[in-house]
């Protein structure tokens, strides 16, 4: 464990004015906290805050951070309080450890909707002090190195995961580039560690055979740049095993030759210099097309600065070289941190990390859900970046796929809301078009558009489906609310009763919704039915309670001895009858009768699969027939199962559709929805069978119904 002298010295070593009190201050303060506590390696507790701290120490941070990492753990795990640190470093550390325990804290759950509360969480506290973050990834890092004492896979698998998922990306998205490398390394070694040792092996069988490869490439390299009067500094590495493997993975391809797994890294003394350095190495070796990119004149959204490109190399195999100036390099590797170290110190929120944080927030206040705002920013997050312009000369950024739709959500909310469409270098493209490096986009805008649910199926930034999402939400809530209040009116005035809105006021606890207009839109998505509300309005309603039928069970009705509302010829007078659940059978389908001993008959369509079931016993079978003039005189259920456009009013015409048929729609369930569809079971009640297939047949003429079939089973 490092003692507390050499952490002050490491400090003391670039940032000499570092408050070395307050960091001696906190060693002992931790120490002391922690006690006799140990980790599940055996070591005691307080060697991980001061590896933290040490971690933070080597990148150079400030005092603060490394207050900060020494401790992080006290409140959570040990009697100290927030106040007592707040009274011994004051309102900045305390505040910075706020941040910090608030995120461990969630980190213990496991499940998809806590981790994308938990990712929340972070996002909002790094956006308050980027530091919360740096510690929180030094945190992660030791807790990384040291993964392999926890003794429960479940848990090292979730841990590594998290890691992969969340961290190494968000390292990534601040310029982090070692300490993404090392998270993704440690995670990739648990979460697919025969993939990891299979490339490490093959990587040791490639060197031994090419002998020192990458020292001779090297070599080659910067003799020729010196040689050009370069001053330089080359150094060439294997890519990481994690990084080959995605790649193999990403390309499909095979693990051949060292080819292309090799990058050399050349580092010289100003701009001008990375311009010259790449002019002598293009007209040296043949260039591989396509590889090129000049991420200095245009950098990454998170500060990154290099050029990069491909050529055939010294020893005939292809390489990748990125040349960049020495400062370029620092910020490279570290990221916002090079901004927080000692000699910057101030906390500025300027720079392009910073800009994607905003946008987060952003995502964050509009997403409907946490699992959804994790959606948004893990895609983004993988995503390789295209460069556009507006006709002013602005840069915007997107993730490669982006579309005109997401460039004009990324110019201004309210140019997205109201794009018609766009001008691609020029020419009026489809807002559907994939974006270019370097394409110059003029969004054309119409007060009278409104995002359309169709854009949703191409666009790829989290900003552009937020705003989506939240408009579709807000009308698709107005159509669910409209179309639960008629079905709900049409359930009171059958039992004679009106709807009144004190009535429904106090029922809304039991459906567990918080408003009359919540509880129309609960029925009209199908969450509850208007019987239901029915019933809970006036439960001495007998008469509804009978007809409260839940979906997909058979429907009973008591059979009596002459009763004329028995349509059915051929049953023996007395006995109960069911129309059977899974095929709804309706006057003028061909039908059969089913005996159940203590039940009475069940009656399904001919054709119906779950005869299947009974073909063994031919004694249950009964010949039944519907009695013409009483069956027509009754209403049926009729169900059918339709998939629908999601797209604004399509729910609206369904319903008018129906009602101007003749139908009465008595339930309806949303099976399943998706970006593009809706799938639903609507009970119809309907004379017979003819009438159910008029019903279906206009609803067919509808463009927006993909598709309508009486539900069977
Ligand atoms: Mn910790």
């Amino acid at each position: 464990m490092m003692r507390q002298f050499e952490l002050v010295e490491r400090v003391k070593a670039y940032d000499p004015a570092a408050d070395e009190g307050s960091i001696n201050r906190a060693y002992v303060f931790a120490m002391k906290a922690h006690g006799s506590q140990r980790r599940a390696s055996g070591d005691p507790y307080f060697s991980h805050p001061v590896e933290v701290a040490g971690i933070l120490a080597a990148m150079k941070l400030d005092a603060a951070s490394i207050v900060t990492g020494l401790l992080h753990d006290t409140v959570e795990d040990t009697l100290a309080t927030l106040e007592q640190i707040e009274a011994v470093f004051g309102k900045d550390i305390a505040r910075l450890v706020d941040g910090v325990t608030k995120l461990s804290r969630i980190e213990l759950q496991s499940d998809q909707s806590k981790q994308a509360e938990n990712f929340r969480k972070l996002v909002l506290a790094m956006s308050e002090d980027i530091r919360v973050l740096l510690v929180k990834l030094a945190d992660r890092l030791h807790n990384m190195r040291t993964l392999r004492f926890i003794k429960s896979q479940d848990k090292r698998r979730r841990i590594a995961r998290e890691t992969m998922e969340i961290y190494a990306p968000l390292a990534e998205r601040i310029g982090m580039h070692e300490m993404k490398d090392e998270l993704e390394d440690l995670a990739f070694a648990e979460l697919h560690p025969d993939a990891r040792e299979s490339i490490i092996q093959r990587l040791a069988f490639l060197r031994e055979q090419g002998g020192d490869l990458v020292g001779r490439v090297t070599d080659e390299l910067g003799a020729l740049l010196t040689e050009q009067g370069v001053q330089v500094e080359v150094s060439g590495r294997e890519k990481s095993p994690y990084s080959i493997w995605r790649k193999m993975q990403r390309k499909n391809v095979a693990f051949e030759q060292l080819a292309d797994i090799m990058a050399f890294r050349v580092v010289v003394g100003s701009a001008d210099d990375c311009y010259h350095a790449l002019g002598i190495i293009h007209s040296r070796y043949p260039v591989v097309p396509g590889r090129f990119k000049d991420y200095l004149s245009t950098p990454k959204p998170n500060g990154y600065r290099s050029l990069h490109t491909g050529v055939i190399g010294p020893e005939r195999q292809r390489i990748e070289v990125q040349i960049r100036t020495g400062e370029m390099h620092e910020v490279n590797e570290l990221g916002v941190a090079a901004h927080w170290t000692y000699k910057h110190g101030t906390g500025s929120t300027e720079g392009p990390q910073y800009r994607w944080l905003r946008e987060l927030l952003d995502i964050l206040e509009h997403a409907s859900n946490p699992e959804e705002f994790l959606e948004h920013t893990k895609l983004e997050m993988f995503q390789d970046q295209v460069f556009c312009f507006t006709p002013k000369g602005d840069l915007i950024a997107l993730p490669r796929g982006a579309t005109p739709v997401d460039f004009a959500y990324a110019v201004h909310s309210e140019v997205g809301d109201h794009c018609v469409g766009a001008k691609i270098n020029g020419r009026i493209m489809p807002l559907r078009t994939l974006l270019q490096n370097g394409d110059q986009v003029d969004i054309i805008t119409s007060k009278a558009q409104t995002p359309s649910p169709t854009w949703e199926r191409f666009v790829v930034t989290g900003k552009a489906r937020a705003r989506i999402r939240r408009f579709i939400r807000t009308q698709q809530r107005d159509q669910y609310v409209e179309m639960g209040r008629s079905l709900v009116q049409r359930a009171f005035r059958a039992e004679g009763h009106d709807v009144q809105e004190k009535q429904l006021e106090a029922t809304l606890r039991g459906f567990n919704v918080a408003s009359a207009e919540d509880l129309m839109a609960a029925v009209g998505e199908g969450l509850h039915t208007a019987r239901e509300v029915l019933l809970a309005v006036h439960p001495q309603t007998v008469e509804a309670r009978d007809k409260v039928v839940p979906l997909r069970r058979a429907r009973t009705k008591p059979a009596k001895p002459g009763d004329s509302g028995i349509p059915i010829r051929g049953l023996i007078p007395g006995m109960a009858v069911h129309y059977a659940g899974c095929c709804h059978p309706l006057p003028g389908d061909r039908i059969v009768g089913i005996v159940t001993t203590g039940k009475g008959v069940t009656i399904h369509t001919i054709d119906c699969e779950t005869l299947e079931s009974f073909a063994e016993t031919p004694e249950r079978w009964v010949d039944v027939s519907w009695e013409s003039a009483t069956a027509e005189a009754a209403n049926h259920t009729g169900r059918i199962n339709v998939i629908l456009a999601n797209e604004p009013g399509s729910l609206g015409n369904l319903t008018t559709i129906i009602g101007k048929n003749q139908g009465n729609i008595s339930n309806l369930k949303i099976t399943s929805r998706s970006t593009d569809f809706f799938e639903m079971l609507i009970d119809i009640e309907v004379q017979d069978v003819k009438h159910l297939t008029n019903i279906i047949a206009a609803l067919r003429t509808n463009p927006a119904v993909n598709s309508v079939e009486r539900a069977r089973a």
